[in-house]
């Protein structure tokens, strides 16, 4: 008995995956894992968990009485899809529901739960059996982010546990089944990996509805690809027929920079004064009017865009056909030639172009993790009346989420990537090519209504040489310490022997491990054990302390539980639970960059001026606490004072904090303070809205504390350790003056933003994260032994 909105239906019988409704329920009712393959915007996300609840997954009193969960990458995902799935079954948020770290519409009669993968993995630490699911569908495996690999690994074995006990006859257990989705083909990594699935499980391949889309490449790759990307958004708007444009760019400041180009160019408004402007400019007022109803505007003709060049290399389909020998040195902008009509003219002397003011408007979207997410929701919503939707994103349009109506994708073919180099923990926001699955997929979103134009900001060349075939897993790339506890907390101690669907170096587990010992978390094998496995070619894996076991109860990196659960102190424990939490979110500040936007042609007018002043006022009132000797002491201080005033948009813009990191902390802050009040009867809350500074003998604790958490993350003045040409010189600011870094060969310096960036730089700190620019910063820093 499922009712769903007339137009929902409508929209439902012409996704793909709805005509294989049978053969799937087949398939997941036979196996215990089934791996369903389709392309983005088949209806996977959607349908497949609504297949389950008509089939009577997540009835009561049914046989598969269990939630139907689903897991995503991202957040965003995960709310939208949980909103978008409850509307088309017509049900309220309660069942429903989504889980995200910071957030939860889950109730007590939830049958459909959305939530992100770091959730499901927690809850398997309480409850290893996950005896509140029936079904669990693992989506966007192809992404192979870290929670996503480890639940595939850790499900398998819960798989086993489950049909052993049902066979048994243990009362109330049922077999939990697997659902792994994947937007590619490429899932060899899971359905042949015998130690995973000792029997392979069968994979459904959802035939595609994908309409032709035509790749274009530049002739040649500019390294500018914002401007780029303008310029193209630009042809393609005021030349090509009516659909949308699905621009991918790498991050937040980019996007908000081509909104603000766009708006300005073809933004409703923006449109209407170049009207004017010229209306009034124009001796015979109609004429213009006359000249315009006369005109074809080009992206108004009903012509093919198949026929219409913007020139570039044109090669059909998603088949990619390379001209090695092309010439790369062409213009491309050769077919940039405007007739010299007398309309033409007019416009020139305004400094106007007529085929600009002569668009229809544009209706101009950001889409990005940081963005609100009932901004993100915009993107869901039809265009205006008459205008043309243009959505600028990163990769979260890629496959998380399908945008209606797109029929042009210009993409940079770049992403941002977090990197970490195991061996030092420098991380960097590296800029660098995606893969040529990625492009692949980007290139997709172009074809879901009809046939479709992707237009690529680099030449087929570079594509053929520089870009990866697929994108690494992320298991690769990144420290594993906060997994590899979290999977001691299930008692995996043989880490080692994990069935992981791509294992991790060795070099990153065992620096996970070392990190781990360091914290208390795991108790150390001893040297003669170690001898004994190395000779044996195992490892002897730690296992977990009852200090390691606290620590796994905070959805925190290990660093951060481990000052939770020695912060108990001196009634300290409000202040270090606000501390890891904003350091788990992110810097809420907004820095000086934020403020003096990129704009070349804007010139700093006196309110800029008057804002910047305000800035450095409210970055040293912020910094006053604890005299300078933390930057942890800002945040702190923040966090403090947004508390105090209740929160809210005004104290984000005096202050300048970002309100949705604002936001997450004061969340973050009340489920820590929950888990603290649960698990240390003994320990005072600490989550009180009103949070008083803390007093000299509290700071003189924290700063212990940190120095603690961070010890092995120290720094020391170059010129204290090493006899350079600035020993003995007495410095003013800690601007320009190395620091060396434990285990980092290169130098460090204190990061522009730190409180003790202008004051001198002290002997020995200890920092939160090294960050690589232009050189190695350290950020969080924190004074050790203040004179
Ligand atoms: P897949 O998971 O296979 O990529 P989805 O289930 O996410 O596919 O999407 C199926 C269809 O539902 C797409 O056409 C998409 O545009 C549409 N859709 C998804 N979410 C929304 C929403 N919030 N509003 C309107 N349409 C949506
Ligand atoms: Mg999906």
């Amino acid at each position: 008995p499922v009712s769903r909105p007339d137009d929902v239906n409508e929209a439902r019988v012409l996704l793909p995956i709805v005509a294989e409704e049978q053969p799937i329920m087949e398939a997941i009712l036979l196996n215990p894992v089934v791996i369903i393959c389709g392309e983005t915007g088949s209806g996977k996300t959607t349908q497949v968990p609504q297949f389950l609840y008509e089939a009577g997954f997540g009835s009561p009193g049914s046989d598969n009485p269990g939630m139907i969960g689903i897991t995503q990458p991202r957040r965003v995902a995960a709310m939208s899809m949980a909103a978008r799935v409850a509307h088309e079954l017509s049900l309220p948020s309660s069942r429903v529901s989504y889980q995200i770290r910071y957030d939860a519409t889950v109730s007590p009669t939830t049958c459909i739960k959305f939530m992100t993968d770091g959730v499901l993995l927690r809850e398997l630490a309480t409850d290893f059996l996950l005896t509140k699911y029936s079904v669990v569908i693992i989506d966007e495996a192809h992404e192979r982010s870290m929670n996503t690999d480890i639940l595939i690994g850790v499900l398998s074995r819960v798989l086993k546990l489950r049909e052993d006990m049902w066979k048994n006859g243990t009362a109330d257990i049922k077999p939990l089944r697997l659902v792994i989705m994947s937007a590619t083909l490429r899932v060899s990594d899971f359905a042949e990996n015998k130690t995973l699935f000792p029997t392979p499980p069968p994979v459904i391949n959802v035939a595609a509805r994908q309409h032709p889309v035509t790749i274009h490449f530049n002739r040649r790759t500019f390294s500018d690809y914002v401007t780029e990307a303008v310029k193209k958004t630009t042809k393609i708007h005021t030349r090509l027929p009516p659909g949308g444009i699905l621009i991918f760019l790498t991050g937040q400041n980019e996007i908000t920079g081509v909104c603000r180009k766009l708006e300005a160019k073809f933004g409703a408004k923006a449109l209407e004064r170049k009207r004017r402007m010229r209306q009034s400019a124009s001796n015979a007022p109609d004429q213009p009017e006359a000249t315009a109803e006369g005109l074809i505007r080009p992206a108004q003709a009903d012509v093919e865009a198949e026929d219409l060049d913007l020139g570039e290399q044109q090669i059909d389909d998603l088949a990619l056909d390379v001209d090695a020998d092309m010439d790369e040195d062409q213009d491309p902008d050769a077919l940039d030639s405007d007739e010299d009509t007398e309309e033409h003219q007019l416009d020139r002397e305004l400094g106007l172009d007529s085929d600009e003011v002569d668009a229809t408007p544009m209706h101009i979207v950001p889409l990005y993790s940081l963005l609100p997410s009932e901004k993100q929701m915009l993107v869901f919503k039809p265009p205006p009346e008459g205008s043309r939707l243009v959505v600028v994103s990163t990769n979260v349009a890629e496959t998380s989420l399908t945008i209606p109506g797109i029929r042009y994708v210009v993409d940079c073919g770049r992403a941002k990537e977090r990197r970490y180099d195991i061996a030092n923990g420098v991380q960097a926001f590296q800029v660098s090519w995606v893969s040529k699955a990625s492009a692949a997929q980007r290139a997709g979103r172009a074809g879901r209504t009809g046939p479709g134009h992707c237009y690529r900001l680099y030449s087929s060349a570079l594509f053929e040489h520089q870009f990866d075939k697929f994108s690494k897993p992320e298991i690769l790339r990144m420290p594993i310490e906060g997994v590899v506890l979290q999977m001691k907390s299930m008692h995996i101690d043989a880490v080692v022997n994990f069935p992981f669907p791509t294992p991790p170096d060795r070099a990153t587990l065992s620096k996970a491990e070392k990190v781990l010992g360091h914290l208390g978390a795991l108790g150390d094998a001893t040297s003669v054990e170690k001898g004994i496995s190395a000779a044996v070619g195992s490892s002897h894996d730690g296992q977990i302390t009852e200090l390691g076991r606290l620590m796994s109860l905070f959805p925190l990196s290990p660093r951060f539980s481990r000052m939770l659960v020695s912060g108990q102190q001196q009634g300290c424990l409000p202040f270090v639970i606000s501390i890891v939490s904003a350091l788990s979110v992110g810097d809420p500040f907004l820095h000086d960059e934020t403020l003096t936007a990129e704009d070349d042609d804007d010139e700093d007018t006196p309110s800029d001026r008057a804002r910047r002043k305000a800035f450095f006022t409210s970055q040293h009132t912020h910094s006053a606490l604890g005299n300078f000797t933390s930057d942890i002491f800002r945040i702190l201080s923040v966090v403090g004072a947004y508390e105090f005033a209740g929160g809210g948009h005004q104290f984000c813009v005096d202050h300048f904090v970002r309100l949705k990191a604002m936001e997450e902390i004061h969340k973050l802050r009340a489920q820590i303070s929950n888990i603290v009040r649960a698990n240390f009867p003994a320990a005072e809350a600490g989550f009180t809205s009103k949070l008083l500074p803390p007093n000299e003998l509290q700071l003189k604790v924290i700063r212990q504390l940190l120095t603690a958490g961070f010890i092995d993350q120290v720094a020391v003045r170059k010129d204290c350790v090493q006899q350079t040409a600035s020993s003995g010189v007495k410095y003013s600011t800690s601007k320009g003056v190395a620091y060396k870094a434990l285990g980092v060969s290169e130098d460090v310096f204190i990061h522009p933003s730190s409180v003790l960036a202008n004051s001198p730089p002290p002997e020995y700190v200890v920092f939160s994260e090294l960050l690589r620019t232009s050189r190695v910063w350290i950020k969080g820093v924190t004074v050790i032994n203040p004179a």
